[in-house]
């Protein structure tokens, strides 16, 4: 049996860790809002290359209390359109349209499958005031041409780096390219917590000061309250795992990259489409092939004990929550959703695993 994700196995490793984390919060007395929280806080932001991170209480929050957040500070107003990759996960669109922003869907490309500045350029209108680019599968989106457009435009830029934690472009990483970024901590993200956890990444001391309130209440001083907000908090027990598993998340990427380059060279068949290799940028939040087949390959790998998920089955504009977009046509998204498989990858498959999965797709006609 290849499970797609080990998450027990992964966190085995950190074993002592944890536990040593867990129990020094046990003891400390402090339970939310404490020196774990700061300490990641400035850890995290270290790592990102970043001034500020703030902790929220996961990833979806992060996205919508930044686009909150700019709303507060009169840089964004009801109606405004923020264009958004027509293929990504649900959360990034969730966010815009909970604060009552447009949400202007916008094809990817179909090799790297993020957002494509030619068609992020002609979506622009005079109502276009943010970009929400997303780092689907742990590849970069193309930052430096979508900066550019934003420049040119004067838009916002908030990245989903929820599947993205240490990709970079010459050595700039995930999370500091744009104005601020989003990111998840779901125990199956490339670093994850033993729960919910997420944060906001940003250089801009004004947005970090009204998030650090938006997440408590809209408090800055304990019942003083300068916004209505909400209780998202990252707490100390989640603070203190993700502490002690951001100083392993370089060796596990690597070895996501390792595997990515094993599957890139060796799985060789015409059904199969390989994604573009891009190994020394890309973190391999998941491997994700083509496969006209794909139902049938996915119970061919099922048949001999291959766990592979779809990510995702459904285009956000086909989904009953969004029924104003179900008649809509975007041929490119629904081809992907059509077509991916996510193959098992992750820091603790094997190379036994991986020929066994290699020699697997080598076979499936
Ligand atoms: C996981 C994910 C989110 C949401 O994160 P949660 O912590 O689950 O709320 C947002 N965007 C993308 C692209 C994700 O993969």
């Amino acid at each position: 049996m290849i499970p797609f994700l080990d998450l027990k196995a992964i966190n085995a490793q950190y074993r002592s860790e944890l536990v040593d984390a867990c129990t020094r919060v046990i003891d400390s007395g402090w339970y939310i809002n404490g020196s774990e929280l700061t300490s990641f806080e400035q850890n995290f932001a270290d790592y990102c290359g970043t001034k500020h991170t703030i902790g929220v209480a996961n990833g979806l929050d992060a996205l919508t209390l930044t686009l909150r957040a700019w709303k507060l500070l009169g840089k964004l107003k009801k109606g405004d359109e923020v264009i958004v990759p027509s293929n990504t996960y649900i959360a990034s669109i969730l966010a815009i349209s909970a604060n009552e922003l447009t949400p202007i869907l916008v094809e990817p490309d179909i090799d790297t499958y993020n957002l494509s500045p030619e068609l992020t350029a002609a979506a622009v209108t005079s109502k276009t005031k943010a970009i929400l680019p997303v780092h689907l599968y742990g590849r970069l989106a193309d930052m430096p041409s979508l900066l550019q457009i934003a420049k040119q435009h004067d838009l916002l830029v908030l990245e989903d780096a929820a599947q993205a934690h240490g990709a970079s472009l010459n050595h700039q990483k995930a999370g500091s390219f744009g104005d601020a970024a989003g990111f998840s901590f779901y125990p199956g993200k490339n670093l994850g917590a033993l729960g919910d956890a997420g944060a906001i990444t940003t250089d801009d001391d004004e947005l970090a000061e009204t998030l650090k309130a938006l997440r408590n209440y809209g408090s800055h001083e304990k019942y003083k309250n300068l916004f209505q907000g909400v209780n998202s908090r990252l707490d100390e027990i989640q603070a203190a795992m993700l502490n002690a598993k951001l100083g392993f998340l370089e060796t596990e990427i690597a070895r996501r990259r390792e595997v990515a380059t094993m599957y890139l060279q060796q799985i060789n068949n015409d059904a199969i489409v390989l994604p573009l290799s891009a190994t020394e940028n890309h973190v391999w939040h998941v491997f994700v092939v083509r496969c006209e087949r794909r139902d049938d390959l996915q119970k061919y790998l099922a048949d001999q004990g291959i766990q592979t998920l779809i990510h995702y089955p459904i285009p956000p504009h086909k989904q009953s929550a969004y029924q104003q977009w179900n008649q809509d046509s975007y041929p490119v998204s629904e081809m992907i959703h059509d077509q991916v498989l996510s193959l098992p990858i992750g820091p603790t498959i094997t190379d036994e695993q991986v020929a066994a999965m290699i020699r697997a797709c080598n076979n499936f006609s």
